[in-house]
């Protein structure tokens, strides 16, 4: 089961930027590290008696990478510690860490569309990075994380879900799926319109979406219905 630090849009600060985590003992899995997580990362004492830290991120906007670099700083110089990051293009992520000031050796990066892990607090974790449909300046990711025992979606930023990702919800094989959703619906949008989430997704399976990403163009209330 992820927590959320926080489940907003790019500018929606009040909800923070969307990310979430799963923490066990002294190990720490984050997904994205948006301009607002390493404040939330500090005020909720997730870096107490840190040694493991992994960091999936889905695509390069400020509101998932923009603390990415603080975190990494604190990581390396007051924990001594060099996170795990997760990302499926390699020069890509590089470049901005190396253009920001992170040098290689404060980081470990496993850039593998598929990838095992064992850890010794978290256990063993697969993640599977599946391409999505975002914006035409830069690749972005959802994934399919299998932690616990247990499947789950995280779509990333994303206008649309894909067929084999609804195949997947519908022959049971994930539990639980967490999707950017907007209020807005129009042409050209660049994530998925609660519209467009409905007319994809059959009613039987809709609790098993969690929305993420939420603008202010809709309260968590309106979205229930
Ligand atoms: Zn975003
Ligand atoms: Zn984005």
């Amino acid at each position: 089961m992820l927590n959320f630090i926080g489940i907003g849009s790019a500018f929606n600060t009040e909800l923070g930027n969307t990310s979430a985590f799963v923490k066990n003992n002294n190990n720490l899995l984050l997904i994205d590290c948006g301009g607002t997580v390493f404040h939330r990362l500090q005020e909720l004492d997730l870096f107490e008696g840190l040694e493991n830290l992994y960091i999936i991120i889905t695509h390069t906007h400020p509101d998932h990478v923009g603390s990415l670099g603080e975190v990494i700083f604190y990581a390396y110089y007051i924990l001594k510690r060099r996170p795990t990051i997760f990302f499926a293009k390699k020069e890509l992520i590089e470049g901005f860490l190396t253009s920001i000031g992170v040098s290689a050796e404060m980081y470990k990066l496993n850039s593998f569309e598929r990838i095992d892990m064992n850890d010794t607090q978290l256990g063993e974790y697969s993640i599977e990075f599946l391409p999505v449909s975002h914006v035409d300046t830069i690749p972005a990711y959802g994934f399919i994380i299998k932690l616990d025992g247990k499947v789950f979606y995280y779509s990333g930023d994303a206008n649309d879900i894909s067929n084999k990702v609804i195949n997947r919800i519908m022959s049971g094989e994930i539990y639980r799926v967490y999707q950017d959703t907007c209020g807005l619906d129009y042409e050209g949008n660049n994530h998925l319109s609660l519209r467009k989430l409905c007319s994809i997704v059959p009613l039987q399976f809709r609790n098993k979406f969690y929305c993420i990403h939420l603008d202010k163009y809709r309260t968590e209330k309106e979205i229930r219905h």
